[in-house]
């Protein structure tokens, strides 16, 4: 007793010394404060979302933010970021004249089509010549005639009016049907084309939320996931509320680490996820392991194929090896997979598939008190052109399950013949073990930017990867074309010779900012400057600096 009343009245007298001869509104202010700055810090140091570290550094960068010398410096460098990035679409596109105004007199066909094809030869990638890395899956006069030979009749459908357009709903559950058979669904299977494959990624991610809500009380809800899965899994927590717990993967295979990953799993996960395969390395998950510990905790796994679905499913009938990672495996309860991409469908077509037609209901969204009716739709679009899905379907039954395989063997063959190539090259290495079309290489010895931007002044568009540096090329059906591969190793081997001359040379150009950008600790700044980039592509030029108008006869006349 007396052992806790001694401190406690020393306490009191203490406190009351302090506050003699204080006013009450003193008293009042400095009472308020310190509950306020106690329960700042408590937040600060217990709340989990970050580690303490992180928290730190972020704190600490955003108060430096307020020293006048580093604000002035740092506003300058925004300034001269965001000019960079203008500067560049200005150089791309000013031959052109930009449209302010609704011109007054409507233009006749021929000179809108005219604009249309100066628009399009903006730019000076030759991706039909397969010089860029991914982008462009697939091309031929056949296939396009096909297709905008289908688009033309279809494009004023919209299968929210089902009772209007019953049979574009008919070929939307033709597709769905299609895909699930392919990804192993059985007749429980269903799911939704949607625009793309972040599209299908947040309708995915928002019925595991939901379930898990409805079904287990999750309220603060948290997806376990790969570090290498795509980002459009960030947008959906970013858009959704939902934390994200990411796991590394293995520094030699690229593979999401397991035990790391079973260590994550908490009473709120809603979703484990894996890549079939990731973006940036093109390896695999081992998805057989991730369903047996969604069995285990009873929680559901996403598979994302949305880059390799379409090459994945016709791997075996093709002639190549590899694991199994769809309905299968008994813990996968939804895929996505991408149509647009190695589907060979034009650009906005996307297939989510659930296990089981029991989840789908938390994947609609439904109004029911609206003056406009008693509103539901089942994906993140109102109205869709049922062209999209019209055309996505023609392309199918286009190519059906043997040219589906033909074109996988072509890929893949490929693909095998740049790595095997690749790994001979000095001074190279390639990122753990690609299971179809994407090789991402980086080198030990010279700055691998280097090489991008050497590639890149022979006209070849690779994609950056970053933690570490290295490079990726996405091989697409395009780049099957013969003499292209070669092509494109030569002036590999080329470069890479020249740069093991001087290996210890900096990267210079655009991708040295982005080796830099990679060694800034605070992260919000690499953000500011993306956003930066993001406002380049609406970029519009001052209108004293345009050089040419557009005429009443839609021609680009010079301005003098
Ligand atoms: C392309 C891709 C997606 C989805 O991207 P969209 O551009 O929206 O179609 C998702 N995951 C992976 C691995 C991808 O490569």
């Amino acid at each position: 007793m007396d052992i806790v009343k001694v401190p406690l009245n020393q306490a009191r007298s203490g406190i009351n010394h302090f506050f003699s001869g204080k006013e009450p509104w003193q008293i009042v202010t400095v009472t308020t404060s310190s509950v306020l700055f106690l329960s700042w810090f408590y937040s600060f140091v217990f709340h989990d979302d970050e580690s303490l570290l992180d928290r730190g550094k972020r704190t600490f960068f955003a108060l430096m933010k307020h020293i006048p010398s580093i604000r002035k410096e740092l506003e300058s460098t925004k300034k001269e970021v965001l000019e960079a990035f203008e500067n560049e679409q200005w150089e791309r596109t000013k031959s052109l004249s930009y449209l302010r105004v609704l011109p007054k007199q409507g233009l006749k066909n021929e000179q809108i089509i005219r604009l249309v094809e100066e628009n399009l030869n903006l730019g000076h990638y030759n991706w039909k010549e397969g010089h860029v890395s991914g982008v462009v899956y697939y091309c031929s006069t056949e296939w396009q005639q096909l297709i905008t030979k289908v688009y033309e009749k279809t494009f004023l459908t919209n299968p929210l009016h089902s009772d209007i357009f019953p049979g574009v709903c008919k070929i939307e559950t033709e597709i769905i049907q299609i895909v699930a058979n392919l990804f192993h669904g059985t007749e429980d299977a269903c799911g939704s084309v949607t625009s793309g494959g972040t599209e299908s990624i947040l309708m995915a991610i928002k019925t595991w939320r939901d379930y898990m809500r409805k079904t287990r009380g999750i309220k603060k809800p948290e997806m376990v996931l790969p570090r290498t899965i795509h980002s459009a899994f960030d947008k959906a927590a970013q858009y959704f509320c939902i934390k994200v717990k990411y796991i590394p993967v293995d520094p030699n295979t690229f593979k999401v680490d397991l035990k790391a990953m079973e260590r994550a799993i908490s009473k709120n996960t809603i979703m484990l996820g894996g890549s079939v395969p990731n973006f940036p390395y093109g390896t695999m998950d081992d998805i057989k392991a991730i369903s047996e510990l969604g069995l285990k905790y009873d929680i559901p796994v996403h598979v994302d194929s949305c880059l390799g679905g379409f090459l994945t499913v016709f791997m075996d009938q093709a002639g190549y090896d590899l694991p199994v990672s769809d309905f299968r495996l008994p813990g996968v309860c939804s895929i996505s997979a991408d149509t647009h991409k190695y589907g060979f469908t034009p650009k906005g077509s996307s297939v989510v598939l659930y296990k089981d037609k029991k989840y789908r209901h938390y994947q609609y969204t439904v109004t029911t008190d609206w003056p406009g009716g008693v509103y539901g739709s089942p994906t993140v679009s109102g109205s869709r052109s049922g062209a999209n899905i019209a055309t996505c379907w023609a392309a199918l039954l286009h190519f059906g399950s043997e040219g589906y395989i033909q074109a996988t063997k072509d890929i893949i063959q490929t693909a095998r013949y740049i790595e095997s190539e690749l790994r001979k090259i000095d001074g190279l290495y390639i990122f753990g073990e690609p299971v179809t079309s994407v090789i991402a290489f980086g080198s030990k010895v010279f700055e691998i930017y280097r090489l991008a931007t050497d590639l890149g002044k022979r006209g070849w568009n690779l994609n950056a990867l970053q933690f570490p540096s290295g490079v990726h090329f996405a091989i697409t059906h395009v780049h099957t074309q013969p003499g292209v591969a070669d092509r494109f190793l030569k002036d590999v081997k080329a470069i890479t010779a020249k740069l093991m001359e001087k290996p210890e040379k900096p990267t210079e150009g655009v991708l040295a900012y982005y080796g830099a950008a990679q060694t800034i600790p605070d992260r919000s700044i690499v953000g500011e400057f993306i956003n930066y980039y993001i406002d380049a592509m609406y970029y519009i030029p001052d209108e004293k600096k345009q050089k040419t108008f557009l005429d009443s006869n839609g021609i680009n006349s010079e301005l003098n």
